[in-house]
Order: structure tokens, then C-alpha cells, then sequence
């Protein structure tokens, strides 16, 4: 499952290039080979002759360029991949970029998108390991058994909050929340008190790695932050009734937690 990347990455496609080096980066196994018929094929779709360098650069994926008789291509390592319908489209907009060409190559960028290295996050100061539970062993073996290791984020326990006036309890709580930019899951410290089981926590984390994958919607005006695939991915989480059911019955317990935080965001009244 969760094998998409849906349409979370723009990606900037530019013809010709603007003309900084590039590092020459070839990781995948075979790769030289492969950047040979890969430069042998684009050279017979374009009908003349075609140099290739393969590399890492993210924000410029595809480009060409011609260099007195030769077209010089500069591919993303994820071309290396591409197969024939997908490089007669690359052919095509190296020369003349069109919609249909445009559009192919784009898809195919998008199916790969998970290749593309990002540059690091800055780190935060929040700790990942609570008093009674380690959020990064939950990511992490969550990573391993539902996404094959392809979630990329760092998690955290958030703030408890200011000290609120007086107020008898919260009546909702922000559990978890994802921030895209920061690439960072950020999870209630209510979260790490030693009556929540692990494997509630593991939901939590689960839900949030989906936010990942599964960018919001447009639904009119709202964005649909749990759209139709979100929670056909979410029934996946072996845990998930269990979780439900413990969450129902102690939810007073999050909610009087003691420092509480004021809401925003997504699903404020139920969990996650
Ligand atoms: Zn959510």
C-alpha cells in the first residue's frame, strides 16, 4: 500500500539549463550502463547526437541544451528508470516542449518524487524520547512495517503549553499534527503519560506519517485533510479498532492532562 506519492511535489521542470555545474552523481547499481542506453536511446528518438549527465540536482530534473552539434541532457538519477514512452517524451521536450510531452514526463516525475533528496531539516530542539515512551522507535518500526522506510521526518514531543486560567478541562485536544515544510511530527506530550499504551501512540504516529503521503484535498473552500484515501490507508494500521476503543475510554485522561494546549488544526474532537 501507499505506494503514491500523489501530487505533493511540484516540480520544476526547465529547459534549457541555466548553466551552474553539477555535480556528476551516478548512485544507482548499473548506473553507468544504463546512462550509456540511455544516452544511445535519447540519441536515436532525437535523431542527432546526445550527451547525458545523471545527477542529484533537485531543482532542475530535465533539461537540454545544445552544445555546438550535440543535445546535452542533464537527467535526475530517477531517469535512469524511465522506460521508452517516458524518454521518447523527454525526446520530445528537449526539442520542442508541448502539453502531452510535458505532461508524461511530469507524471513520471511525480511516481518518482520519492527518489529526490532534501536538502536537511533544521533540527528542534524537541526531544523525541518521552518519559515513558521513544517516539522515534515508534516511527521508526512504523516506518519498517507500513511505508518500507520511506517516510522521511523527524518527530517530536510538542509543547505542553502555557499554563492556562482557569479553566476546568479542555474539551479537545490536538494529539498529533505534521507540518510538510519542517517534515516534522509533532505529538502531544498527553501522549506520553504511562497509562497510554504504546500501541495507541503507534496510531497516533501512524496517522501522522500518512499526512506524508496523502496531501489535502480541495473540498470547495475547506482543504479535506482526511480525504478518501487517507483513511482507506488508515484502516491498514493492524492496532487501529484497539486504539479507537482505548481512546473512547480514557479520552477524559488526555484531556486532563495537566498543561493543556491551545487547539488548532485538524479533527480537534476526535482522535487522532
Ligand atoms: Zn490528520
Amino acid at each position: 500500500m501507499l505506494a503514491r506519492m500523489g501530487e505533493q511535489l511540484p516540480l520544476p521542470l526547465t529547459t534549457p539549463l541555466a548553466g551552474q555545474p553539477e555535480p556528476n552523481v551516478e548512485p544507482v547499481a548499473g548506473a553507468r550502463s544504463r546512462r550509456r542506453w540511455l544516452q544511445d536511446k535519447l540519441a536515436e528518438l532525437c535523431g542527432e547526437p546526445v550527451s547525458v549527465v545523471v545527477n542529484d540536482n533537485r531543482s532542475n530534473l530535465l533539461s537540454a541544451q545544445r552544445r555546438g552539434g550535440t543535445l546535452a541532457f542533464r537527467l535526475h538519477h530517477m531517469f535512469l528508470d524511465a522506460d521508452e514512452r517516458v524518454l521518447r517524451a523527454a525526446a520530445r521536450f528537449a526539442n520542442r516542449p508541448d502539453r502531452s510531452s510535458r505532461t508524461l514526463v511530469d507524471q513520471f516525475i511525480e511516481r518518482h518524487g520519492h527518489l529526490i533528496t532534501r536538502p536537511p531539516r533544521p533540527a528542534s530542539a524537541r526531544p523525541a524520547r518521552g518519559r515513558n515512551h521513544d517516539l522515534q522507535a515508534v516511527f521508526d518500526e512504523l516506518n519498517r512495517d507500513y511505508f518500507a522506510g520511506r517516510i522521511d521526518a523527524e518527530i517530536v514531543f510538542g509543547e505542553a503549553g502555557r499554563p492556562q486560567r482557569r479553566r476546568r478541562r479542555r474539551r479537545s485536544i490536538k494529539l498529533g499534527s505534521y507540518d510538510d515544510t519542517a517534515r516534522r511530527i509533532v505529538i502531544h506530550p498527553a501522549l506520553d503519560q504511562p497509562q497510554v499504551p504504546r500501541s495507541f501512540v503507534a496510531y497516533i504516529v501512524f496517522h501522522e506519517m500518512l499526512h506524508q503521503l496523502y496531501r489535502p484535498q480541495r473540498a470547495g473552500v475547506a482543504l479535506r485533510f482526511h480525504g478518501r484515501d487517507f483513511k482507506k490507508a488508515e484502516r491498514a494500521f493492524a492496532g487501529r479498532r484497539e486504539a479507537q476503543r482505548w481512546f473512547s475510554r480514557n479520552l477524559d485522561l488526555l484531556l486532563s492532562y495537566r498543561e493543556p494546549e491551545v487547539m488548532a488544526g485538524d479533527r480537534p474532537r476526535r482522535a487522532p
